[in-house]
């Protein structure tokens, strides 16, 4: 081992973070004391190769993020999820309350794929994909060492009194923060309410847009408080993804573990002392630094095993490589292993429940992809007018009212004509032959169908009318045609 000495480590550094005890860790909260108060997490800065590429992931994730609202395909917005409206679009692809079910089976996909992941690879989406990390982790923690400096910099500010050096700088702090949070907020509003809305709220009179302003100010308050005071406390309380995430994994995913076999028993380095002399002291690679822990984000102690706060972020790999650097040793006491690769030197296995969900989001996928394709642009309504009876003509055909309702799926105005299919007659729509629908909207109209009553065989006589645009069979409706009661119908 290289001349690098645990004993000498300025144990400030420790004392940032949590003042761990192994013994008890089962018992409490990282971030609660013995009397259940906060207690507040400084993690150390992080530096590292797993850190570079969650740094690169975090920039991709957060132009998508903050471009996401304003990026249009086929002129609709790449993700919109208009609850109060209704209106729905994914990757461009407009969805309405009618395709309900392929929303449904979009959101099992979904599911199965991050039950899949976690299975195999823990939580690993928590620490590199999810929102609230990425935004805590890679903007607003570096805002805050930008200003307050690192985690023992950070504490020793908290701790002084208060004076306009310090003031100024937590001014500063929250000042950036509470703006990065009404951007923050500004964005999700804009993937409910569409980006064009939001600029209206923005541009116009305020008093035409209080509903909108006042979530404005609520998104607002809630990211500043998230990412001001909540922090990893949103991650351990609030997610319910990390509470379940212990019914997902098992020895054979893979997670951030601590090698016990190698690192333990752990032990402090010192000065000059060899590899040899180590190990025949009965001590193993781990140099009890809590480098590890000062990183923690969570602020647990991973050579505790496996913990419902930890979200994976890989500092502690990082944190525990640079050691090994330091002190000779190879890279990975701290690694990304499952159970069975540290206790047995397995490899990582295709287990059969893992096969089982695969399976099971295989068939979901073939599922949603057949009803995505066989999708209409647009879904049409054929309903009798609600209390309307037949009528008989001058002419002594009978007639029965409809009311006809069209969505256009579509970014595109879809012109619509309507003939009936398996029955001679006469089909008119109100306010003109060729009814165009808008893109995107609802169109409502009625809709008169005239038979003769010699093709009547039945009082109801089952209809269907074709929805054709520019001579194409878009769809075909089915609906009920009444006539009169007396048995000389049709004969
Ligand atoms: S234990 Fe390691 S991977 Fe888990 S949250 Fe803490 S630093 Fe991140
Ligand atoms: S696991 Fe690594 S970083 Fe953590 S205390 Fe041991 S040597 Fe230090």
């Amino acid at each position: 081992m290289k001349a690098f000495s645990t004993d000498d480590q300025k144990h400030d550094e420790h004392s940032v973070a949590q003042k761990f005890d192994s013994e008890d860790f089962r018992d409490r909260l990282a971030t609660a004391d013995k009397d259940g108060r906060r207690r507040w997490i400084y993690p150390k800065k992080v530096n590292g190769r797993w850190f570079r590429w969650r740094t690169y992931m975090s920039w991709m994730l957060l132009a998508i993020m903050f471009a996401g609202p304003f990026v249009r395909i086929n002129g609709n917005p790449l993700l919109l999820v208009n609850v109060v409206e209704r209106r729905f679009s994914i990757l461009g692809q407009i969805f309405w309350p009618q395709d309900a079910v392929i929303f449904a089976v979009a959101m099992l996909v979904f599911l199965t794929s991050i039950i899949i992941f976690t299975t195999a690879f823990g939580r690993l989406w928590c620490g590199w994909t999810c929102p609230q990390t990425v935004l805590m982790e890679m903007v607003f923690r570096k805002i805050e060492y930008f200003i307050e400096g690192d985690a023992h910099q950070q504490r020793a500010l908290d701790d002084a009194p208060w004076s306009a050096r310090k003031a100024a700088k937590k001014l500063t702090k929250h000042t950036l923060f509470f703006s990065l949070s009404f951007v923050i907020g500004n964005t999700l509003l804009s993937y409910i309410i569409g980006s064009e809305q939001l600029i209206q709220i923005i541009t116009d009179d305020p008093r035409n847009h209080l509903g909108g302003l006042s979530f404005m100010l609520l998104f607002t308050l809630v990211f500043y408080a998230i990412f001001a005071r909540f922090r990893e406390q949103a991650c351990t309380f609030i997610c319910p993804y990390g509470r379940f995430q212990s019914t997902m994994i098992d020895e054979n995913t893979m997670v951030v573990a601590y090698d016990h076999k190698r690192g333990e028993k752990r032990g402090p380095l010192h000065r000059n002392q060899t590899l040899e002399q180590r190990q025949s002291s009965g001590l193993g690679d781990c140099v009890n630094c809590h480098q590890c822990v000062v990183v923690c984000p969570t602020g647990i102690d991973i050579r505790n095993g496996t913990q419902m706060e930890c979200v994976n972020c890989t500092a502690c790999i990082d944190a525990c490589d640079a050691v090994m650097d330091k002190v000779g040793r190879p890279r990975g006491l701290i690694r990304f292993a499952s159970h069975n690769n540290i206790e047995r030197g397995e490899r990582q296995r295709f287990t059969s429940r893992m096969m089982g969900y695969t399976a099971v989001l295989a068939a979901l996928i073939s599922v949603f992809l057949f009803l995505l394709f066989t999708r209409t642009d647009v879904e049409t309504t054929l309903l009798r007018a609600p209390g309307a009876l037949f009528m008989k003509t001058a002419d002594g055909n009978i007639e029965n009212l409809y009311t006809l309702k069209l969505a256009n799926k579509t970014s595109r105005d879809i012109p619509v004509q309507l003939k009936l299919e398996n029955v001679e007659g006469k089909l008119q729509v109100m306010g003109g032959r060729d009814l165009v629908v808008p893109k995107e909207k609802l169109a409502e109209t009625s809709v008169l169908i005239e038979i003769a009553p010699n093709v009547l065989r039945n009082r109801n006589t089952k209809l269907k009318v074709g929805v054709y645009s520019n001579g194409k069979l878009l769809e075909t409706v089915n609906t009920v045609f009444v006539g009169p009661r007396d048995g000389s119908v049709g004969k």
